[in-house]
């Protein structure tokens, strides 16, 4: 029994060596293992079900392919993707998982997150967050034109990628706290979760008890998969 474990590949045109890695990857390695979980951001953005482009289509194939196979995929939203709908969880055979979400993984409860929810230092982000997460503004900005949701997710990308860089680090990390008390209140020894690109294993001590915390990397330059079983969990990159 094999289970994996993916996040951050922010899937986009521009970069079609991921979308063609993250499609072998289907084929090969996942085709054979027990189920997928993908962790957030599996697309750079995602303006609405009904605004699918070239890699959304080829993705979607090679999910759905995946689901013939026998091979079962959750995911959870990041927050590039957190638009995508029923629609398409259908259209890729995948199943919704809400954030966070507790699964047993060979007899152990692991915590899965997509990990923004963790970076409770970072204000600015979490009130964007609040706001883009609730139904009326995402239905306000569904019903906007295709056209014009492009343009606002390219904006707030621009924006975005200018605020990360003006704070520091520590802000747009997970704060320590957020991490022990999401695993308290689940009585959880591993998370698992993305989102901030600095892939490890953190072991820690858990009101004295060891707590594993792992963190999956982004898929700009590689793949990084997380692949649990049996003998242990095992994080390494995957060579594009
Ligand atoms: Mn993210």
């Amino acid at each position: 029994m094999t289970t994996l474990f993916i996040s951050d590949l922010h899937l986009d045109a521009s970069r079609p060596h991921i979308t063609r890695l993250f499609l072998d990857f289907l084929e090969t390695e996942a085709a054979h293992a027990d189920a997928l979980y993908i962790l957030g951001d599996l697309f750079e953005a995602w303006i609405g079900d009904d605004a699918l482009d070239e890699v959304g289509d080829l993705v979607a194939d090679g999910l759905a392919r995946l689901h013939e196979r026998g091979v079962p995929c959750f995911f959870i939203h990041g927050n590039r993707d957190f638009l995508l709908g029923d629609a398409f969880a259908r259209r890729a055979r995948m199943t919704l998982l809400p954030d966070p979400s507790v699964v047993e993984i060979e007899g152990e409860s692991v915590l899965l997150m997509h990990g923004d929810t963790l970076c409770t230092s970072d204000t600015v982000y979490q009130g964007f967050r609040l706001q883009a997460r609730s139904p009326d503004w995402q239905r306000a900005f569904l019903k906007r034109s295709i056209e014009e949701r492009r343009q606002f997710a390219a904006q707030a990308r621009a924006e975005s990628s200018r605020y990360t860089r003006s704070v520091e680090d520590s802000i747009t990390d997970v704060s320590a706290d957020s991490v022990s008390s999401a695993m308290k209140n689940h009585r959880i020894r591993h998370l698992i979760h993305g989102h901030t690109h600095r892939p490890a294993v953190h072991v820690f001590e858990l009101d004295g008890q060891r707590a594993v915390r792992t963190v999956l990397g982004d898929w700009y330059e590689q793949g990084s998969l997380l692949s649990k079983d049996s003998s242990g969990a095992n994080l390494r990159n995957l060579p594009a």
